[in-house]
């Protein structure tokens, strides 16, 4: 199941919509904004239903 939510990318402040996929349980993963082409680190946290987005710099 895909769900979508707005994040705002940690280095250059645009907000990109994010396909998030609650099947896979807690990830982690890194995604390159769309906008400034910057790795943001991704940390998903769900129990299939609800969840939790945070966003962070790799470099943080
Ligand atoms: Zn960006």
């Amino acid at each position: 199941m895909l769900e979508s939510e707005d994040y705002q990318c940690p280095y250059c402040g645009e907000w990109v919509e994010a396909l998030l996929d609650l099947s896979g349980g807690d990830q982690q993963y890194i995604e390159d904004c769309p906008v400034c082409c910057r790795p943001i680190l991704f940390e998903l946290r769900t129990d299939g239903e609800s969840w939790q987005l945070q966003v962070r710099r790799e470099d943080d």
